[in-house]
């Protein structure tokens, strides 16, 4: 097993059955708030998160602030500085806390497979359903992965398409090589930095302990988990929800626009629409005109909150898992040429940079 040694303070010799190799890199961190934990998050000695990006940094925050202190956290990203940043923080946390050396340690693991190895719950963030299945393979492939303790719990947070998810699910299963839930999320950046996200995840309700653990977990990230149904239903779900946002944000755009031009005041326009039958995500928290909403990110250059590549992936999502069920989509494919014009366009920035892509529109 490879883990670099980005920090060297002392590793812990807890009670943690799965022992820990001593050339790990690691950081102590302190929880930010009290610890409510059910007997099956306890249980739980050293947990894996893969990818650390917008979602994933912030909820492998939060979930280091809940875990006990004795607890290990490894976590893996293919860059190198986004882990070296975790570690720092999380180091400089527990300094500033005063947390005893050897608790509370973050730990950097050079490759996925190492990450998994040592791990009993690995959660994981990834851009797409190609970067997912490159990850699980990248382990799978590897030879059957060593028993520990407790069954391996593979929780998948990415938005991915139902087909790619099952996919997976049954290379874990049939393998037996632990359980993989689907269970993407809603609630952006900002709610995986306060913890208050909702995850949406598919399981077999047949295993009452398995939905126990999965929700135990989830909630050490977010304030809700709803069982959608069997797995893949987490990720239809999310599909469903974001084929309605990606359509709002265009609708939200196009009327801000609209109203703007026929001289009404953004801000009044906002307001009358929050409190009618058009009130909407996009209009009422991430509104696309500047200065309308000054936490929204186009009140900061469209910078942050959910990046239009995302949203167009997750259209493209949609509409694949439409087509392969058959089901008949009336918008989605004009609001995909919107996407992907602003993609090429903006890219990096936030879906709402859509208002933007309007305002250059020859008329
Ligand atoms: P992101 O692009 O900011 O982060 C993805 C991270 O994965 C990056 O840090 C990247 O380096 C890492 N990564 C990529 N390939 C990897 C690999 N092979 N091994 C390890 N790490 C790898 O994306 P995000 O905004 O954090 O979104 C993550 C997922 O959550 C996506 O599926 C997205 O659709 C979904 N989501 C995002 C939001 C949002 O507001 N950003 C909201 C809800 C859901």
């Amino acid at each position: 097993m490879s883990f670099s040694r980005v920090w060297s303070l002392p590793l812990r010799r807890g009670p943690m059955s799965n022992a820990v190799p001593s050339a790990l890199s690691s950081a102590r961190h302190t929880p930010l708030s009290g610890r409510t934990f059910s007997t099956s998050v306890q249980r739980d000695a050293t947990w894996g998160f893969i990818g650390l990006g917008q979602m994933g940094y912030n909820m492998a925050k939060n979930l280091r602030a809940k875990i006990p202190e004795t607890d290990i956290l490894i976590i893996r990203d293919v860059n190198e500085e986004t882990m070296a940043k975790f570690v720092k923080e999380a180091s400089e946390t527990a300094r500033s806390s005063g947390t005893g050396v050897g608790t509370s340690e973050v730990l950097v693991a050079q490759s996925a497979r190492d990450l998994v190895e040592k791990s009993t719950v690995i959660i994981t963030s990834l851009p797409g359903p190609q970067h997912v299945k490159d990850v699980f393979h990248s382990f799978l492939r590897q030879g059957k992965l060593p028993a520990l303790d407790q069954e391996r719990l593979f929780i998948d947070t990415s938005t991915i398409d139902p087909a790619s998810s099952k996919e997976i699910a049954n290379a874990i299963h049939a393998t037996d090589q632990g359980r993989f839930v689907d269970a993407p999320v809603s609630g952006g950046v900002v709610g995986a930095r306060a913890g208050t996200l909702s995850f949406m995840f598919g399981a077999s309700s047949r295993n009452g302990q398995l939905l126990d653990r999965v929700r135990a977990v989830l909630l050490l990230m977010g304030k809700k988990a709803w069982h959608m149904g069997a797995p893949g239903a987490g990720v239809a779900g999310k599909l469903a929800n974001n084929y309605i946002l990606a359509i709002n944000n265009i609708a939200t755009a196009e009327a801000m626009n609209l109203g703007i031009r026929w001289g009404l005041d953004p801000k009044a326009l906002a307001e009358l629409v929050n409190s009618s039958t058009g009130r909407c995500w996009p209009m009422e928290i991430n509104n696309p005109v500047p200065g309308v909403v000054e936490t929204a990110p186009a009140s900061r250059g469209y910078e942050g909150g959910f990046g239009v590549s995302l949203m167009n992936k997750d259209l493209r999502l949609a509409i694949t898992a439409a087509e392969e069920s058959q089901t008949p989509l009336a918008l989605g494919k004009i609001a995909r040429v919107v996407y992907n014009s602003v993609e090429k366009e903006h890219k990096g920035k936030d879906f709402s940079v859509v208002y933007k892509w309007l305002q250059d529109r020859p008329q």
